[in-house]
């Protein structure tokens, strides 16, 4: 039985020394309880915050202990089973870090049904936890109406890709911003976007200026930094940006102030009546259940396209979560543990 523990805290960007790989015997399940295989981890970049101490919306990891996520985080098959409730060979959502076995008292754990059981990876992607997240901020903080423009950053990730489709299905105008060609050509003859702008080409002040002639009504933040610099002048009187993440300063060291300064940025804030708003899905769980079956038959349809980016092999986990933080990823990121 492998596992992953944090071994030490990243000063800046992690490096794979943060981590370390044991050997621990395979723990056996009591009365009760229940003995999980790993099948899927769903690697966020959240979890690049866990690394570090400090006051946050989710605990820090201590050193030594097994690394992972907090919430919906991985599939698993039931191995062996000692509670009435599981059968042996059911496949089951749950949250128990990077290791290869688990247990569980079933208390903690979601079975799989629907459409997940044919492609279980859904559960943690398009279906899960990043999946309510663009669901979430997109409808309920951005208030999306028809023919508004709707700018997305990380746009061909989990939860802008689906942002960016759930748009395009309320009749919005959507421009991605996403890094290279080939994500970008992606999010316009796959995902359907009408433009994507490469923020690694180019000025994307200007790019964004030409792509959204009549402003922007909804910005949906996953990146910050350069990209929202330029994103923030073309904002509209009563625009809303559903703040829902900001992975360009995860690995920061110091935040230094770009060309926004906080005067300018509240000003513009109070002038043009901007709903500004950081939200975290964990704070909104009790809506996953209702976010699933309505999105399950989109899915099942084939409604929406969704990618995933599966990594073999649980030791490639750290330099899979290392790549994320650096647009390595393209899709989804997951790590493939086992096979079911
Ligand atoms: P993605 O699958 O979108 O992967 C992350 C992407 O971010 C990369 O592929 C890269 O895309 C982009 N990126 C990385 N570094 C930079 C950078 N310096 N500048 C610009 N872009 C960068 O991840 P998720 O869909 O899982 O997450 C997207 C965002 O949503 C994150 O900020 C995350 O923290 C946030 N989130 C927030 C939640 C909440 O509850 N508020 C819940 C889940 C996610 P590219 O190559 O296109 O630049």
């Amino acid at each position: 039985n492998r596992r992953i523990v944090l071994a030490s805290r990243p000063n800046g960007a992690p490096v794979k020394e943060n981590w370390k790989l044991e050997e621990v015997p395979k723990p056996q399940p009591k009365q009760g309880e229940v003995l999980l295989r790993t099948i899927y981890i769903s690697l966020d970049p959240y979890l690049r915050g866990r690394m570090t101490e400090g006051p946050s919306y989710v605990e820090c990891i201590n050193i030594g202990e097994v690394f992972g996520g907090k919430i919906a985080e991985s599939v698993y098959v039931v191995e062996q089973s000692n509670n009435p409730n599981f059968k042996v060979g059911e496949l089951v959502e749950g949250s128990f870090g990077w290791q290869d076995y688990a247990i569980s008292d079933g208390k903690d754990l979601i079975k799989l049904d629907g459409p997940e059981l044919n492609d279980p990876v859904k559960a943690i992607g398009a279906l899960g936890m990043p999946g309510f997240t663009a669901y979430y901020g997109f409808n309920e903080i951005g208030q999306p109406k028809k023919g508004e423009t709707v700018v997305v950053a990380a746009a061909t990730g989990a939860v802008g890709s689906l942002v960016g489709q759930f748009a395009k299905a309320k009749g919005c105008y959507v421009v991605g911003i996403a890094g290279g060609d080939e994500k970008c050509k992606y999010a316009v003859e796959k995902l359907g976007f009408d433009k994507c702008l490469d923020h690694k080409k180019g000025d994307l002040k200007q790019l964004l200026k030409d792509a959204c002639p009549k402003g922007i009504d909804i910005y949906y933040e996953n990146v910050g930094g350069k990209v929202f610099e330029a994103v923030f002048p073309l904002l509209n009187v009563m625009s809303r940006v559903p703040l829902c993440g900001l992975i360009s300063l995860y690995n920061a060291t110091s935040l230094q102030n770009g060309e926004i300064n906080l005067p300018g940025f509240q000003i513009t804030l109070l002038k043009k009546r901007i709903r500004y708003e950081g939200f975290i899905i964990f704070d909104h769980w009790s809506g996953y259940d209702k976010f699933k079956k309505e999105t399950r038959d989109l899915v099942k349809k084939g409604s929406f396209v969704f990618k995933e980016d599966i990594v073999k092999g649980l030791e490639n986990a750290p330099s899979a979560l290392m790549g994320l933080l650096e647009g390595k990823n393209f899709g989804k990121l997951v790590i493939q543990v086992g096979d079911i």
